[in-house]
């Protein structure tokens, strides 16, 4: 099987929805539903599913899957879009199959918001409701048909549903599919169906079982995955501080020295917030690297190796930027500006906390990110411990009854920056300022 990770992450150039090549009408939808920028399973999935590849997808709800399969296949089928009300010219397109009547509604839900303003037709059929209002539907032609195996199956054996032309099956949540038994369904469905078409199989676990149903139903798929949710999040401590957006400069420069942290990798969401930001620290005499995708490899390579050798204190990096970054052990992660999509949140911290080792990821939040902080805390299922900026320690007075004391204790006042120090990088060993909840502080 070919495991097209490199294509993928290749193709995770495209950073709004226009560049993805997607039509107008599917643009002003998404517009509407306030979608801004794709999240990274759409980045990677949408160029892979327009160019026609068969996809193994490792993404959980929550990652913006469904767009990521829903968007090119409406794309795709455009060139069939009619209005015509004979339903000979409405067949069977696309069949997205899920576990659950629940996740059926869900997609279907999401499928008409994306194809509000195509003439494309869509319904969603699962058990345990009467039969007939679902073959009404059925009768009159839909291109776009989400359903549960069992009851697809039964409008297939009563001849309410034609499925000789279908071009796409999605699979979403395969595992779960197979975990309810659904196997011999799925295969009775799959010889129902053309042998030319594309599959797109989504799936939280790739085990054995998933590997063995994508062997026959999938032909030479290419394998895209993202972050799983709660990884990173149960071993990092998560701390965020609200700071307005002007103050965020300050709350950072106070938190290294009270913290003492001597190397962090700090995250902006753009290339131009990472320079500005870098620009600033380096002019406020904090040695300072900074990483993005218009930095030329040599610049990059310099930063790295400058972070590395301990003589750069902070690493300013894009998202994207630092996927590719080789960084073992890094103690501390700075969000100084929270990501948009709430999966790339769990990227960051997962920088940090690597192997068993305890990790810090600091946010500062300003008012207008609060949408972004409550769809990260809903995309992770825990709380984020919000704190109060650390303060400073006060100089201590010249004199000084015990010598001895203060010769031992650092300064936290006298500046560090620029002091190579390899242990313990991040001050992590000192008691943290706020006990960590167990329940909350992860
Ligand atoms: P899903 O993983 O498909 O269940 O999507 C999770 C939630 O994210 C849904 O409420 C979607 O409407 C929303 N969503 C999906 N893609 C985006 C996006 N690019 N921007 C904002 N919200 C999105």
């Amino acid at each position: 099987m070919e495991v097209g990770e490199n294509t993928a992450a290749a193709l995770e150039v495209a950073t709004t929805f226009a560049e993805l090549g997607l039509a107008p009408e599917i643009l002003r939808a998404l517009d509407d539903l306030g979608y801004r920028i794709p999240t990274p399973i759409q980045k990677q999935a949408i160029p892979l599913v327009l160019a026609g590849r068969d996809l193994m997808a490792q993404a959980q709800t929550g990652t913006g899957k469904t767009a990521a399969f829903a968007l090119p296949l409406l794309q795709k089928m455009l060139a069939h879009a009619n209005t015509s009300a004979s339903p000979a010219r409405h067949p069977v397109r696309a069949l997205v199959l899920t576990p659950t009547r629940e996740l059926a509604i869900q997609v279907h839900e999401s499928v008409v918001d994306y194809n509000k303003n195509l003439p494309l037709r869509s319904t969603v059929v699962f058990g345990g409701v009467d039969m007939k209002a679902q073959e009404a539907i059925l009768r009159g032609g839909v291109e776009i048909l989400v359903a549960t195996p069992g009851r697809l199956l039964d409008h297939a054996g009563s001849k309410m549903v034609q499925l000789s032309q279908v071009q796409f099956l999605v699979l979403d949540e395969a595992d779960r599919m197979l975990d309810m038994g659904f196997l011999p369904d799925l295969k009775r469905i799959l010889n129902l169906l053309p042998t030319k078409r594309q599959t797109l199989l989504f799936s939280a676990t790739f085990d054995d079982s998933i590997v063995g149903l994508a062997k026959s139903f999938l032909q030479n798929p290419l394998k895209v995955e993202v972050a799983r949710r709660n990884t990173a999040a149960e071993l990092v401590e998560q701390v965020v501080h609200r700071v307005d957006e002007v103050a965020k400069l300050d709350a950072l420069l106070q938190i290294i020295k009270a913290r003492d942290i001597s190397q962090a990798l700090v995250f902006t969401r753009t290339k131009i917030a990472a320079d500005k930001l870098g620009r600033r620290l380096q002019k406020h005499g904090v040695p300072t690297g900074i990483i993005h995708g218009d930095k030329a490899q040599v610049e990059r390579l310099a930063a790295l190796d400058g972070f590395k050798q301990g003589k750069v204190q902070l690493l300013v990096a894009t998202d994207i930027a630092a996927r590719g970054l080789d960084i073992v052990d890094l103690p501390c992660v700075f969000n100084f500006e929270l990501p948009y999509a709430a999966e790339d949140y769990i990227h960051r911290i997962g920088r940090t906390g690597r192997a068993g080792a305890s990790g810090l990821a600091i946010s500062l939040v300003s008012p207008e990110e609060d949408r972004l902080l409550v769809a990260i805390r809903k995309f992770i299922n825990r709380d984020l411990v919000e704190a109060p900026l650390p303060a400073i320690a006060p100089p201590r007075p010249v004199a000084v009854a015990t010598p001895v004391a203060a010769v031992e204790q650092p300064d936290a006042t006298q500046p560090r920056l620029g002091r190579p120090r390899r242990e313990p990088v991040c001050a992590l060993l000192q008691p943290p300022l706020k006990p960590a909840q167990p329940d909350q502080a992860v």
